[in-house]
């Protein structure tokens, strides 16, 4: 059967986005695959469309509970049943009947950590998989933002499972990650598959106000004057709630704050509202975004700034999938680097906690994985954040150390190459929000793109662009849908995720 039609069969969709359809047939041919598709572009498609072409199972390896979650919702809304996520949400005794009735999954998403134990890997050795799928495959890379050690071992694991037909899926990477994906995941022979990271219908706008403060009512009257919806981003769950009270209160008062502290039935609501245009605007951390598929997002604005140009183009590119003119609006104020840089340290444990950490270890011969659970104490008392925590345990479970001041020396190399690597991506965006060059061709620059072939007309500040084209004509609101169809939606999908009262 032609693509189309299976794409038309099993999704209901008329054609494929841009890059779909290249890495679907590649992989059909038996290629390798690595593909850099920008957010939005549907990357999930390219290994939910081969499913229906390949015997055997899709096994998904995912960095975040969150993401697996929404995947695995993605497929099920096409009415497909045999999905399954292995990961720690799985109660134990559920987990014991997927693991006995594995074949029956035809989708099989799973978590680096849950590959590393061998009753799981022993199950899906069992099986044959046809697609082994690295989704945000940057995460492979010490030089990619999101670094996990426990995604290193990827290529050991595929090999386990006999080296299947593979898939890396990343929406950013520089051409340096590109290559350590391919050398870890141990790839001979490949596809590269690779869009443009430019979005020619957004413009760029950075605005540099004299101090931190000016910024409250810039945003104010931003957030009044620019077509919506919208999402302001910003880096602090608590900025982020006073300003959408400071916007109700200037009348603008379909916002709403989201934000990783909200339960997840506000968070559902919240997110659903914004979908389906009871909201105009989200007051949101970078908690927001993942598994929000709307269209007609016209503004993104930055009111603190982000860690890395990636994760900056992953959320402006929220913005304008409908192929409308959006806008990317950037607000600085000197000295905003610092908070990035101070969140960047605050992830990392810090040398005198790894020292305080290794003090408390008593003369043991070999550190493995085994002692830090038997030691998880340690993490509260040592006041560890979770994410620190992790780092430390992916880190030592990703190597063999035999000697506990080796480990101990290994682990603050590994902090500070983590926090160098942090730091430059920082001070380039520094640069980029300060150069006077155009904004669209450093980006390109960055991810080695040609420079010069971005969208002139409506490009960015430094090319000129008029603002007014951004704005709303008066009087006018997003449209909203029926308030009753909406009600009725909601209630199933919090029915659906066992939150209804
Ligand atoms: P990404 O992971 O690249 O950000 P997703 O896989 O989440 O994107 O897909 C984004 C949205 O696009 C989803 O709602 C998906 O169903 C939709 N989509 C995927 N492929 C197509 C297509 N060919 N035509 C229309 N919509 C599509």
């Amino acid at each position: 059967m032609e693509l189309e039609n299976l794409l038309n069969k099993y999704f209901g969709y008329k054609t494929f986005k841009t890059g779909q359809k290249e890495v679907i047939s590649s992989l059909l041919a038996g290629n390798h695959t690595i593909a850099m598709l920008p957010t939005g572009t549907g990357k999930s498609l390219c290994y939910q469309l081969p499913g229906y072409c390949l015997n055997g199972q899709i096994l998904i390896v995912s960095p975040l509970l969150s993401l697996m979650q929404d995947q695995v919702e993605q497929i099920m809304k096409f009415g497909e049943k045999r999905v399954i996520a292995l990961n720690s949400f799985l109660d134990p005794g559920r987990r014991g009947y997927v693991l006995r009735n594995l074949k029956k999954y035809k989708y099989i998403f799973v978590s680096p950590e849950m590959l590393s134990l061998p009753i799981i890997m022993n199950k899906l050795q069992a099986l044959t998989i046809s697609l082994f799928v690295v989704d945000e495959a940057h995460c492979i890379s010490q030089w990619g933002y999101d670094f996990r050690p426990e995604y290193s071992k990827l290529g050991e694991y595929r090999k386990q499972l006999g080296d299947p037909l593979t898939l890396a899926l990343t929406a950013t990477a520089t051409k340096k990650v590109r290559e350590d994906i391919i050398k870890s995941l141990n790839l001979q022979k490949f596809t590269k598959v690779e869009s443009t990271i430019d979005r020619p219908n957004i413009a760029f706008y950075i605005e540099e106000v004299s101090h931190y403060y000016d910024k409250h009512s810039r945003l104010i009257e931003l957030a009044g004057q620019l077509q919506k919806p919208g999402i302001i981003y910003f880096s602090s769950k608590k900025t982020a709630e006073e300003m959408a009270l400071r916007l109700a209160e200037k009348g603008i008062t379909r916002s709403m704050a989201y934000h990783g502290g909200l339960d997840q039935e506000q968070r559902i609501i919240i997110q659903q509202q914004f979908i389906h245009g009871q909201l105009d605007i989200i007051c949101a951390t970078s908690a927001f975004g993942m598994g929000v598929n709307k269209e007609n997002i016209r503004f993104i604005i930055h009111y603190h700034m982000p860690m890395q140009i990636e994760s900056y183009l992953q959320e402006i590119g929220r913005a304008g999938r409908d192929g409308l003119d959006s806008i990317a609006y950037f607000l600085y104020s000197p000295g905003d680097e610092q908070l990035p840089v101070q969140l960047a340290e605050s992830e990392l444990p810090s040398e005198l906690q790894i020292d305080w950490l290794f003090s408390y270890f008593p003369k043991v011969e070999k550190l493995d994985d085994h002692f830090l659970e038997m030691n998880q104490h340690l993490r509260d008392v040592g006041g560890f954040s979770e994410i620190q925590w992790r780092i430390i345990e992916d880190f030592i479970k990703s190597h063999d150390f035999t000697n506990i001041n080796q480990a101990k020396q290994s682990l603050k190399d590994f902090v500070n190459d983590r926090l160098r690597v942090k730091k430059d991506s920082i001070y380039y965006l520094k640069k980029w929000v300060k150069s006077t060059s155009c904004r669209r061709d450093l980006i390109l620059e960055y991810f080695e793109e040609e420079p010069g072939k971005g969208n002139k007309a409506n490009c960015c500040d430094v090319c000129g662009i008029e603002l007014e084209q951004y704005q709303a004509e008066i009087g006018t609101q997003s449209n909203s849908v029926h308030e009753e169809k909406w009600k009725d939606y909601l209630a199933n999908i919090l029915l659906n995720r066992g939150l209804s009262k």
